[in-house]
């Protein structure tokens, strides 16, 4: 490295950035509300850590690149309640954190990098879902646990032991048949599923205090209480996911090691997959991506280790991180924006969404102009303004949200937003039904309803019908041509030519479309009738339970609960819709239009929907194998037992899990009959 004098150009970039670095993290760990998302921020280290590579006489001691524990997996929220800080823990083995690869190039060049470091090409990883929460390490000795404490900044953090020691799913003694071992330091993720993260906001809200920012935060927060009675009405959970200090039990890859602590009674991730290629890894991690929205917690990437101790060991760690390890992060998901205006939408089930329009900007690389505001409630809640910058969030493929406001950038000129009185698609006078937070508009006859009805009717996803677009669906309701998804079947190519001298060719086209709708198959129809809360993944699950459109029909909101994935909210939104006349006569005029509703069968073979849980070894399988044939054929794994499980796989030494599938009355299979279920063949 030459001796150069760093421009002073760079020098100021350094402090800046620095300066902004500890911004930042003093809103992020002390006052728990970030400004800029973790993928912002990463850009603003990553950025500092190219200078200081560059002139490492910039590279002060006290950097914020030199902190073992990186931002994301850091403590969110300070220590709640009286009192100050929580006590400190020394970790055996500091708590390293992991390097972060946000493209496909990062991850290429890390697994050039593992593969020169480990001088072969054929290295084996093991991949497993990034659950956004909070780091922890449990140290149980002789099987009973003794210590939880909090990751800190790396080499220390808080003793939480008892507020761990709440956590329902965390043993406080090890499950072993023989002697446990001396020594065992866990190291997971606290966190909290979406739907208890929502639920404790609003109870929160209505108790007068702040809501948490994320449900990241709100595991932080609930965690590091100084008094454990809080920790303990708190909803959280834990995955334990990596190796401390063990003495007493050898593990020799990771594989064996989620295996061995699991059969201990630990929980670990419900899914984790071997990958033999880089290539397999981009395909779990597509599909992960996929799947992200679908699952009950948040997670925001793929966790990519090498398999092997010894290789691990081999490799080693730089500064900060293991050169073993990586977290291929998923694309940001927040941004900031402008509030322009507020829209109100009506959607096909009545309800009227208030709508920012944004001043238009990039969210994970796809341009946002629009984000949900939820309703008024929410609105106010968060006390969002019309002219604010505000922090938009995007998942997936729904509409972008509004998180909240960044109050310290307001003029002064920001106006408050309320509901209008009347419905602006039929100026019906809108309700809001005791109970309930959004508005709507009680005339089934509305336009904007009845188009949203046949919209969703005839998506890409539901009935599919190409050429029956926005535009056309609008002039045939215009032109009381339509009314109710069933009537397109009845449709005369007549009566579309005359609509918008339409070419002959799409007209035949469109009649076309519309009998191949005809077959589509149950799962389809049934997403389509645009049942309240039932998406495509429950659509499809009760057309694999029920089969047929009249066991659907005529299930009991109990037959709908064993459904997985359906709780008793959504049962009763089912069982609902089929009470009404109006829906009965949708289905029976469908059925006159020709519609087929195919019935679902099973092939052999196949596992959609099925839930599976396995207990105990199996000797001659490997587990994560058999997991994997379970998913391929299109099965769920589950790490716990309960009625909505169909089948427990339970090897030698099964113990609690088998227990309570036999009192549940699950289904129990040895290994020899999984084998026949899957027609492996005979070991
Ligand atoms: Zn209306």
């Amino acid at each position: 490295m030459p001796d150069e004098t760093p421009p002073r150009s760079v020098r100021d970039r350094v402090e800046g950035l620095t300066r902004l670095i500890r911004y930042h993290d003093h809103r992020y760990h002390v006052l728990d509300d970030p400004e800029i998302s973790d993928f912002q921020y990463d850009l603003l280290l990553r950025e500092l850590e190219a200078l200081e590579a560059r002139w490492p006489a910039l590279a002060a001691d006290d950097s914020p690149t030199k902190r073992v524990g990186s931002p994301q997996t850091f403590e969110g929220a300070r220590p709640e309640g009286p009192g100050e800080a929580l006590a400190p823990v020394r970790h055996t083995r500091p708590m390293l954190s992991l390097e972060n690869a946000f493209d496909r190039e990062e991850m290429e060049d890390w697994f050039r990098r593992v593969q020169e470091g480990s001088g072969t090409e054929e290295v084996s990883f093991i991949a497993e879902p990034k659950i956004d929460g909070l780091a922890v390490e449990i140290v149980y000795r002789d099987g009973v646990l003794s210590v939880g404490s909090t990751r800190g900044r790396g080499d220390e953090g808080e003793d939480v032991t008892p507020n761990l020691r709440t956590i329902p799913s965390i043993p406080l003694i090890l499950r072993t048949t023989g002697s446990p071992p001396e020594l065992l330091e866990v190291r997971g993720e606290v966190y909290m599923d979406k739907n208890d993260f929502r639920r404790l906001n609003r109870t929160l809200t209505e108790k007068g205090e702040d809501p948490f920012a994320n449900p990241r935060s709100a595991a932080a927060g609930s965690l590091r209480q100084k008094d454990p009675s809080v920790t303990a009405g708190r909803p959280l959970h834990i995955v334990s996911h990596g190796p401390g200090e063990i003495r007493g039990l050898d593990f020799s890859n990771q594989t064996e090691f989620l295996e061995g602590i699991s059969d201990l009674g630990l929980p670990t991730h419900p899914a984790w997959w071997i990958c033999k290629t880089p290539e397999d890894v981009f395909q779990r991690y597509r599909d992960l991506l996929e799947e992200r929205e679908r699952l009950p917690y948040e997670i925001d990437g793929l966790v990519v280790k090498v398999d092997d101790y010894g290789l691990q060991a081999r490799l080693g760690a730089r500064a900060r991180n293991p050169r073993w390890a990586i977290a291929y992060k998923f694309p940001a998901t927040q941004e900031v924006a402008r509030i322009l205006r507020v829209e109100v939408q009506v959607g096909r089930l009545g309800t009227l969404t208030p709508v920012a329009i944004l001043e238009p900007v990039l969210v994970g690389g796809v341009k946002v102009s629009r984000a949900t505001l939820h309703n008024q409630d929410e609105i106010d809640r968060k006390d969002i303004r019309i002219g604010d910058a505000v922090v938009i969030q995007r998942a997936g493929d729904v509409i972008p949200e509004v998180v909240k406001p960044i109050t310290s950038s307001r003029t002064g000129k920001e106006k408050r937003f309320r509901m209008p009185r009347r419905c602006p698609s039929c100026q019906t006078k809108v309700i809001l039904p005791e109970g309930e937070v959004r508005h709507r508009c009680p005339n089934i006859d509305c336009p904007d309803q009845v188009r949203g009805r046949i919209r969703h009717f005839a998506s890409r996803s539901a009935l599919d019908i190409e050429g029956l677009g926005v535009k056309l669906i609008d002039q045939l309701v215009a032109e009381e041509l339509i009314r109710d998804p069933s009537d397109i079947f009845f449709l005369r190519p007549d009566q579309i030519e005359a609509l918008e001298r339409k070419a002959e060719k799409s007209t035949e086209n469109l009649m076309k479309a519309i009998e191949e709708a005809r077959g589509r198959p149950l799962h389809r129809v049934i997403y389509a009738l645009g049942i309240q809360d039932v998406g495509e993944v429950a659509a499809r699950d009760l057309a694999d339970q029920f089969g047929t459109i009249d066991k659907l029909i005529s299930a009991s909101p109990d037959d709908l609960e064993e459904v997985y994935g359906v709780g008793p909210n959504v049962a009763k939104s089912i069982h609902d819709f089929f009470l009404l006349p109006r829906n009965q006569s949708l289905v029976t005029r469908l059925s006159e239009g020709g519609v087929r509703f195919p019935e679902t069968v099973r092939k052999e073979g196949d596992l959609r929907g099925r839930v599976f849980v396995f207990t105990g070894t199996l000797p001659g399988l490997d587990r994560s194998e058999a997991m994997g044939l379970v998913r391929e054929r299109g099965g769920r794994v589950s790490s716990s037992v309960s009625k909505k499980t169909d089948f427990v796989v339970a090897g030698e030494k099964a113990g609690a899990k088998r227990k309570k599938a036999e009192g549940l009355g699950v289904k129990i299979l040895s290994e020899e009959e999984f084998r026949r279920m899957l027609k492996l063949p005979k070991e």
